[in-house]
């Protein structure tokens, strides 16, 4: 008997990535560096808003005149042409995971059998929803610094208002070390315009509480030597150009949020497990503790299994395992655990060319730790060009 010579082609699956936050980013530079052979029956897409990442490392830098947009930008586009990944550059509103649907704003349904969020997170604005001035339109007024392509617009506008006037006050509100740098990076950006010009810090009643005391005080130390005003009050909402805290009026020109995160709008529309309003719960799979063909790494997702901070240094590591887990599951092979490590490095910009470092109960300063961040994020960015 003939035997036939005919292959059987595989189904192609639908690998479908959402965001193009730092865990999608490295995957997409691992797909254009090399083509994998295991992906030749998976069509890849990818659904982000912007067609380029801004890298938060660099924005107090970018801020502070060091950089230009385009040094601490990453170019998805080109990065997606280079991994022969199909970009779609829409927001999503909606992800069912039982059909297996994601939705953009235009209401596109696309369908997936292998899903990835990497989505980021929103700045956390609950705390303007006081009962004394609830008011949705004072949400408005207040500048979140996410979504950061939104948040560089903004600033570029405060600038612009700073240069038309003698004295211009911006207040950030926050506590933690994003706050910190942003105020200093605000202060010696207005200051370069004009000496006149003031930042201030808001930040309750606690400073930088998750990080170690020395590294605490020599953040203070910077504040006061840029001559930043802390409060050490709750912010509660804005009126008539007024920022009002739990003890005083402040009058200021503009208002910065850096409040934390809460998951993202779209979160809402999900049938996903999520924890915390509005997280995706993981576990240290970085699967989803619903549906096990949902990925879901960085700032959108939350372990389910044990505590972990939102930041960088999670959506990068813990995008690799992601990354190998979706190759992994695609090939029906046994998925990697992410265990962080107990301590990362933290370099936190101050303003102007100078830095404090932190690792553990360990922490320098100097011009020179500046330029360790600067190679430090350079190479970041300058790997996915
Ligand atoms: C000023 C500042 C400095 C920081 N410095 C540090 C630091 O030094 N170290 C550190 O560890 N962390 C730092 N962080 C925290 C860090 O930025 C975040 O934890 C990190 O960016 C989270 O990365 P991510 O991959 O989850 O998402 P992101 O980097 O936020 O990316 C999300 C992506 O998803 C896209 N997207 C969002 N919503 C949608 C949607 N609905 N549909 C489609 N696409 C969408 C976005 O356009 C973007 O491409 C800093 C934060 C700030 C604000």
């Amino acid at each position: 008997m003939k035997k036939l010579s005919t292959t059987i082609k595989r189904p192609t699956k639908k690998l479908l990535l959402v965001g193009a936050g730092h865990a999608h980013i490295g995957l997409l530079r691992r797909l254009a560096n090399k083509r994998l052979d295991d992906l030749e029956d998976v069509e890849i897409s990818i659904i982000t808003e912007q067609p380029q990442t801004i890298y938060s490392g660099m924005l107090p830098g970018w801020m502070a005149g060091h950089y230009n947009l385009s040094d601490i930008s990453i170019d998805i586009t080109e990065l997606c042409k280079r991994a022969r990944v199909t970009l779609v550059q829409r927001p999503i509103i909606a992800v069912d995971a039982n059909t297996q649907t994601v939705t953009t704003a235009q209401e596109e349904h696309f369908h997936y059998d292998l899903l990835s969020l990497n989505t980021g997170a929103d700045t956390d604005m609950t705390w303007l929803k006081t009962d004394a001035l609830a008011d949705v339109a004072l949400e408005n007024t207040v500048i979140p610094v996410r979504p950061i392509f939104n948040f560089v617009a903004q600033w570029q506008q405060i600038l612009e208002q700073a240069k038309q006037t003698s004295c211009y006050k911006v207040a950030v509100v926050g506590a933690g070390a994003a706050a910190t740098e942003l105020v200093m990076a605000a202060q010696f950006a207005l200051q370069q315009i004009n000496p006149n010009h003031q930042a201030y810090l808001v930040c309750g009643e606690h400073l930088l509480s998750s990080f170690d005391t020395g590294f605490r005080v020599r953040v203070i130390k910077q504040l006061q030597r840029h001559n930043i005003e802390i409060i050490y009050q709750r912010a509660q909402g804005l009126t008539n150009e007024e920022l009002v805290t739990s003890a005083q009026t402040l009058a200021v020109d503009a208002v910065i949020a850096a409040t934390g995160v809460m998951g993202s709008a779209w979160t809402n529309q999900t049938n996903l497990a999520t924890v915390d309003g509005g997280f995706i719960a993981v576990n240290d799979k970085q699967q989803s503790t619903s549906h096990d063909n949902v990925f879901a790494v960085g700032d959108v997702a939350t372990r389910a299994d044990r505590e972990m901070a939102h930041s960088g240094v999670h959506a990068v590591f813990g995008g690799k395992v992601a990354a190998d887990n979706l190759l992994a599951y695609l090939a029906s092979e046994t998925l990697a655990r992410y265990q962080p490590k107990n301590r990362t490095l933290y370099l936190l910009a101050c303003g102007d060319k100078y830095a404090i470092g932190s690792w553990g109960s360990f922490s320098v300063e100097g011009r020179w730790v500046w330029w360790l961040k600067h190679y430090i994020d350079k190479r970041f960015v300058n790997s996915h060009k």
